[in-house]
């Protein structure tokens, strides 16, 4: 297991399901973790369980803020962009609210924080962007996912673009694209649909391995390309979908 000691990173949506396990999977391999997320108060009670994290309330809309904290933090050469937002329909559901929120919050956030960090990796003479993309997206189309999986595509062809871009000063930039993963956010939309049980039996039935990935298992992932066994990879976008995409 490699470790990432004397490396900061900063984590979007930091509080539940694929950036909290990934702030805590960070913070164990011996990073200093900033650990943000809209919901200040459960940041700053994941910092209360290790010494490796400090919390931050961020709304990764908010450019002002993003500005603000990149500025007042330490330099950053671990960046994972995890917010991210589900809207749930065809293309004729979505009307133009949804696909602003959607390119917002998937996409266009993505643009900001990573702008605002970048220089600061450039000015060190190393990074690593993680982009949390989906596996419904550029790779895979999926029922009732117009917006979300056009945003994550968007992700993808950023993570691409960076990574060209910034290759030669020692920046790379590479996406994960989850299959279906156990979260808050997942029972929410489970919990919508009116009947959980048999949204989640659909859901895992999609999944060749017939079960939901555990946050845990993106978060390793973010950990092998935050850190040095990566340092070959870049501009790639990574499959851990339990074969959904197969
Ligand atoms: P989640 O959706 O359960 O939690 C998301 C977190 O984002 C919450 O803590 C919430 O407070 C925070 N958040 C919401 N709006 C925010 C904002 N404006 N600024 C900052 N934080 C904000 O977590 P999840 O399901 O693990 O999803 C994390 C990422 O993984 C998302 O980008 C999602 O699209 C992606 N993803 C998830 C799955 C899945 O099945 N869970 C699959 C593929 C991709």
């Amino acid at each position: 297991e490699q470790t990432l000691k004397g490396k900061t990173a900063l984590v979007t949506a930091a509080a539940n399901g694929i950036g909290r396990a990934s702030a805590e999977a960070l913070a164990a391999r011996g990073a200093q973790v900033i650990a943000t997320d809209i919901d200040g108060a459960a940041v700053e009670a994941l910092a209360q369980t290790s010494s490796n994290v400090t919390g931050y309330p961020l709304d990764v809309l908010d450019d002002a803020a993003v500005t603000a904290l990149v500025a007042s933090v330490a330099p950053v050469q671990i960046l994972l962009n995890c917010a991210g937002w589900v809207h749930d329909g065809t293309i004729l559901d979505c009307d133009s609210a949804d696909w602003d929120r959607a390119f917002d919050l998937n996409a266009k956030a993505t643009y900001r924080i990573t702008k605002a960090v970048l220089p600061g990796m450039l000015d060190g003479g190393s990074g690593s962007i993680i982009n949390i993309a989906s596996i419904v997206s550029s790779e895979k189309g999926a029922p009732r996912r117009f917006a979300y999986g056009a945003s994550k595509a968007a992700i993808i062809g950023m993570t691409k673009a960076i990574a060209a871009d910034f290759v030669k000063d020692g920046i790379r930039c590479n996406a994960i694209c989850p299959g279906t993963v156990q979260s808050p956010s997942l029972n929410e939309r489970l919990a919508a649909t009116g009947d959980f049980d048999k949204a989640l039996a659909a859901f895992k039935e999609r999944q060749p391995m017939g079960r939901l990935g555990q946050p845990e298992e993106i978060a390793d992932m973010v950990c092998y390309l935050a850190g040095d066994l990566s340092a070959f990879t870049t501009g790639q976008a990574f499959a851990v979908d339990g074969g959904w995409s197969i």
